[in-house]
This record gives C-alpha cells, sequence and structure tokens, in this order.
C-alpha cells in the first residue's frame, strides 16, 4: 500500500525562511499565531492524515459510494474518519470564533487542505465544498440565516453543496432554469433539477445545507436573473434542532472515472422550501465568491495529488531493479541498479519534484495575500492583496490541477506497466486528478477569466500586484554573482511574460477572439514565471542558509531550483512563440 509522509519540513522552510511568520503574526487578529504553534497544528493534521486518511483512498475508489432509494452511503471507514476529523476541530479552523470557529490564518489552513487532498482526494471534497458555503453565507447572508447555519457549519454537524450545474447548462449559467417562487412566509419553493452535485447526499452530516441557483419569477434573461437561495435537506427549529425534510430529493449517483468515494448526485427540487442570500438577481456575486475560494480549493487538489505520486514514484524508483548505470554499476552487488540511477527517470522525478516545492511555494504566497486582504489594518493593504488574489486564483486553479494531472502520469510512467494496472495504486491518482481540470469552471474557463476580466481590470491594476514585486525582486538581485545562474532564466521568462502581457491586451482590445485564443498558453506562461519566481526566492533563501546548514536540505533546493530554471522554464520559449504568432490560424478557418 502506498504510505503518505505530509511534507512538514518543506512547508516550515516556506513559512518561515522563505516568507517571514512575522508578516502573518502581526496581523491584529493573529498575534498568537506563533510558528510553534503552526508546527504543532500542522504535525497534527499530518498525523489525521496519514494515519485516517491513506488507508481508506484505495479501498474507497474500489467500493464507491452506494445509492439505494434516495440514500447515499460512503464507502467503509468514511464516516468515522469524518466524525474524528469533525471531533478534531479540522473543520473550524479558519472560521471565526464567533460561529464557534479557531480563527486560524489560511496561510495554516492550505497546508492542511494540501495534506488532505494528498491522503483521500475524493474525502477532501466533503469538508471542502462546506467552507465556501460558510464563506459565502458569511458575507452575503441576513442574520437570522448566519445565526442559525454557520454554527453548524463551522462544527461539522452539517456540511454544504454548490448546486449551479443543470443537464443543458454547466459552463454558461445564464441558461439555468430552476425557479424561486417567493412565498408569504418571507422564503421562497425552488423547483429545478441539478445534476453532478457534489456531496449532494451522503451519510456523513445529519444535515446538508444546499446553495442553489435559480430564477425569481421576474428576473432578465441571462446571467443577470440569476439568485442564489440556501434549501437544506433538513427544515431546522431555531435553535438548530431537525424539523421536517425538506422537499428536494438525490435521484440518482454518478458512476464516472475517479474519486469514485465523492459522491455526484442528480438532485431533484420540488419546491423545496429556501431563503435567499444576498440580494434578487445578484445571485453570481455571491456564488463568485463561493466559486473563487472553492478554485483555490481545487488547485490545491493538484498539488495534493502530485505530491503523494512524487512521494509513490520516488520509492518506487529506489526499489525497483532494472538495467545498469550508463555510468558504470552502481550495484554491483545486486541483479541490477534501481530505476533511481537512470537519466530519464531522474528527469521525471526532477520535474515532478520541482513542480510540487514550486506550487507549494506558490500557494502559500497567495494564502498570506488572503490572509492581509481579510486583516491587514489599511485599506490600501487589503486592496492590493484582494488584487494579488484575483489574478492568482484562476493561475492557482488551473496551472496547478494541470500540474496535477501531468504529475500523476509521469508518477504512472516511472512505474511501467505496473503502474498501468490497479496494483500499486498510481492509476488511482492519475483518473482522480483528471476531474480537477474540469469541475469549478473547466481550465479553458479560468484562462479565459485570467484575459478577458483580470488582466485588463483596473487599467491592470491587478497585473501590477504580481509583476512589481517580481520586477523589485529581479532587480535587487543585480549585484548578487551566487544568484545570476537562477537569476538569468527568470529575467527571461519574466521579459517574455511582460511581452505576451503587452501583446495579448492591445490584440485583445481590436478583437477579444484573439485573446481567448492564446488564453490557455497565456495562462501557463503566467504560471511558469510565478513558479520560476518562486525558486528565485527559493534559491536565495538557500544560498543564504547553506553554509551554516547541518545537513544537505538546502543543497537539494538548490539543485532543485536550478533544474526548473535550465530545464523547465525554458518552455516559457514555446509558449511566446506560439503566443506571438497571433491567432489567425485558429480563429480564421471557416467553422465548417
Ligand atoms: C465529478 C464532478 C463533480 C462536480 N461537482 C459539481 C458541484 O458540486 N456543483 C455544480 O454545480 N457542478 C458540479 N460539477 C459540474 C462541473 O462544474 C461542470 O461539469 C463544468 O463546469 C463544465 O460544465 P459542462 O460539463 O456542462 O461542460 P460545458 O459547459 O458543456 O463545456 C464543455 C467544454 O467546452 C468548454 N467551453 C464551454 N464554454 C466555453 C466558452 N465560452 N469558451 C471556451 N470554451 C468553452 C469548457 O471549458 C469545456 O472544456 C461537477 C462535475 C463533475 C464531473
Amino acid at each position: 500500500m502506498i504510505s503518505y509522509k505530509a511534507p512538514i519540513g518543506d512547508l516550515l522552510f516556506l513559512y518561515e525562511e522563505v516568507f517571514d511568520p512575522n508578516d502573518i503574526s502581526n496581523l491584529t487578529s493573529q498575534q498568537e499565531t506563533t510558528t510553534d504553534l503552526v508546527k504543532t497544528i500542522w504535525e497534527e493534521g499530518a498525523k489525521f492524515c496519514e494515519d485516517q486518511l491513506v488507508h481508506i483512498n484505495r479501498s474507497g475508489d474500489e467500493e464507491g459510494c452506494h445509492f439505494n432509494n434516495g440514500a447515499v452511503r460512503t464507502p467503509e471507514g468514511f464516516k468515522e474518519a469524518y466524525s474524528k476529523y469533525v471531533a478534531s476541530g479540522w473543520s473550524g479552523l479558519t472560521c471565526e470564533q464567533k460561529f464557534g470557529g479557531q480563527g486560524l490564518p489560511n496561510s495554516v489552513n492550505i497546508a492542511l487542505e494540501e495534506m488532505l487532498c494528498s491522503a483521500n482526494l475524493a474525502f477532501s471534497t466533503y469538508p471542502g465544498l462546506t467552507r465556501g458555503v460558510y464563506r459565502a453565507l458569511r458575507l452575503f447572508g441576513a442574520e437570522p440565516l448566519k445565526k442559525l447555519y454557520l454554527p453548524k457549519l463551522v462544527n461539522g454537524e452539517w456540511s454544504g453543496t454548490m448546486c449551479l450545474t443543470e443537464p443543458h447548462c454547466g459552463t454558461d449559467l445564464g441558461l439555468l432554469r430552476t425557479k424561486a417562487i417567493p412565498t408569504d412566509d418571507d422564503n421562497y419553493l425552488i423547483t429545478g433539477s441539478k445534476i453532478f452535485i457534489t456531496a449532494g447526499e451522503h451519510d456523513l452530516t445529519e444535515n446538508i445545507v444546499h446553495l442553489v441557483l435559480a430564477r425569481l419569477p421576474d428576473a432578465p434573461k441571462g446571467i443577470k436573473g440569476v439568485s442564489l437561495f440556501l434549501a437544506p435537506k433538513y427544515l431546522p427549529n431555531n435553535d438548530g434542532t431537525l424539523r421536517s425534510r425538506n422537499s428536494l430529493a438525490c435521484t440518482s449517483i454518478e458512476h464516472k472515472m475517479g474519486i469514485n468515494a465523492s459522491a455526484t448526485c442528480a438532485m431533484n427540487f420540488d419546491q423545496a422550501v429556501g431563503w435567499l442570500v444576498g440580494e434578487p438577481n445578484k445571485g453570481m456575486q455571491a456564488m463568485f465568491t463561493m466559486m473563487n475560494d472553492a478554485r483555490l480549493g481545487v488547485g490545491m487538489q493538484g498539488l495534493g495529488i502530485a505530491e503523494i505520486s512524487y512521494q509513490a514514484a520516488t520509492t518506487y524508483a529506489e526499489s525497483r531493479l532494472q538495467g545498469r548505470s550508463l555510468a558504470g554499476s552502481k550495484h554491483p552487488e545486486k541483479p541490477a541498479d534501481p530505476l533511481v540511477v537512470h537519466p530519464d527517470i531522474r528527469r521525471m522525478l526532477l520535474t515532478m519534484r520541482s513542480f510540487t516545492e514550486g506550487a507549494r511555494a506558490l500557494t502559500l504566497w497567495v494564502a498570506r495575500h488572503l490572509d492581509f486582504r481579510d486583516n491587514a489594518v489599511t485599506v490600501e493593504a487589503r486592496q492590493s492583496s484582494d488584487d494579488f488574489v484575483q489574478v492568482m486564483t484562476p493561475i492557482v486553479k488551473a496551472f496547478l490541477t494541470d500540474l496535477g494531472f501531468d504529475i500523476t502520469n509521469i508518477g504512472l510512467q516511472i512505474h511501467g506497466g505496473h503502474g498501468y494496472i490497479r496494483e500499486t495504486g498510481v492509476e488511482q491518482y492519475v483518473r482522480d486528478a483528471r476531474i480537477t481540470q474540469i469541475y469549478e469552471g473547466a481550465n479553458g474557463i479560468q484562462a479565459l477569466d485570467l484575459v478577458g476580466r483580470k488582466l485588463p481590470a483596473h487599467a491592470g491594476r491587478y497585473l501590477r500586484s504580481f509583476f512589481h514585486p517580481v520586477q523589485n525582486w529581479l532587480e535587487k538581485q543585480n549585484d548578487n554573482d551566487e544568484m545570476q545562474v537562477f537569476v538569468a532564466p527568470i529575467s527571461k521568462a519574466f521579459g517574455r511574460l511582460q511581452i505576451a502581457t503587452g501583446y495579448i491586451a492591445q490584440s485583445g482590445q481590436k478583437n477579444p477572439e484573439a485573446a481567448a485564443a492564446a488564453a490557455t498558453e497565456y495562462l501557463r506562461l503566467f504560471g511558469l514565471v510565478a513558479l520560476g519566481y518562486m525558486w528565485g526566492r527559493i534559491a536565495e533563501t538557500s544560498l543564504n542558509k547553506q553554509s551554516s546548514a547541518t545537513n544537505d536540505f538546502y543543497l537539494k533546493k538548490l539543485v532543485t531550483a536550478k533544474f526548473f530554471t535550465q530545464h523547465i522554464l525554458p518552455e516559457t520559449g514555446s509558449l511566446f512563440a506560439s503566443i506571438m504568432s497571433g491567432s489567425e490560424t485558429i480563429i480564421n478557418p471557416p467553422i465548417e
């Protein structure tokens, strides 16, 4: 069976050496968040993931969820694991204390999300959506709704869902048909069919809180006529006890390629009682709050699954004996050398490692800005961090989930034929990773969000929140000779990104199709530069620390940084060439 060791050492290195932990503990709400506390929380989280979740990952995939007459049973072990998850307080880690949460920063939580996704991606989908519901309700819900629902979501007794998709409407939510009719009791009766609803029905919690997109009777056509409603499985009394079953039900669950232990439900709402969340016809504003949260969470799924694939591939490459090293046998006493001696295997392992560790740094960088966005003292600081989160959200979602799929695939390749058969367990990672590129807005849609909304927003203000720190850092490195081996390729890649940005902004103004045609390549170029910058920061820290180090931690970082900047970053050259050659060959040929 595949084992998992949470990367606590790497996380702490990033948290307290690459970034400054005082930036977090100086926030008014985080003065007790010392590095010791962070370490303790991560170690406890690691224990939970390593002991409770890894061993039910494969069995959960084999068994899947069971549907019987509207009820869904999760695979064996999931209910117990969820009870332990809730009992340990993991469900309320970042939630406000007044609702029963622990008020800890996103920078701490992000690591736990990664660990959960590494250990059991399907399990992570149940609490994952609840966090998004909490945030949308906290920001847009009326006080009585918040008072009744938030404490139950925070303590994990109730879970949440996001009900957007309908059979005829996925990406284009303006097409949705579900209706909400106002009643005399200040609530609404919701009628319609939703499909593909993650955790729409299950046996982990006593109640399920659905956030549903629907139309009011007089709503304008399209996306501007969509409102958001809350409709629970059981209608609660004011004290939170359950009163009666609401008129909504799961009609079937999907049989699918991966995340088989995550229930994907078709839901029927038949005059279900619901309450408006936010303003009429402004449902997308509230839903985007939830989706942006969820998009970062899905990015973490990409990282988490990449990490466990890397761990499995490393173990295999060290133990599987095949062939001899071209540089002369490394283990003449054995019948063959381990796979890891072969340059092509090492190339694959370094690709996995450099992407995974670089992506971890990137997610922590974004999480810090989530904390500053919510808690910084000045309006300007909060605004600037919000700008950064806005621009990085589609990149984290799409780039990291593309990485998740690519890396699990490389991990399978390292296992050869043994990876393709089920026994080793690594083919599950490839199957599980695949959905992350599709849900929460398919990756092509994330790229459109980047070029269509984020790039032009406020005359490029969002972009500057990324470009300025990178530019400043590069300039600071000019006098540092040892850093030039890293800085030169990062600088070149950054230059390509700057030129491509100007080109897309200009061509997009003349013809939006031109920007759309370049969007996916641009997002990848952006992601690679962001990771290049992270590796630059990691290399800078490692060079400073290496001379006083008692082990080879920093040396390994420097080797991996060199690999990334020399062997991965050059891909920015081909992306740049493709973007700059224009969009005519994509958009001009007639549709037929
Ligand atoms: C396992 C699973 C779990 C899910 N969980 C949930 C959930 O909890 N709640 C929920 O509401 N939904 C959920 N979904 C639905 C998911 O979010 C949608 O499948 C996704 O948004 C894409 O919609 P679609 O499948 O209808 O594809 P379509 O919208 O038909 O798109 C098909 C392809 O065309 C592309 N495309 C579409 N429009 C454009 C455009 N304008 N420009 C360029 N490309 C375009 C898309 O990127 C995609 O690649 C889930 C789906 C699955 C499979």
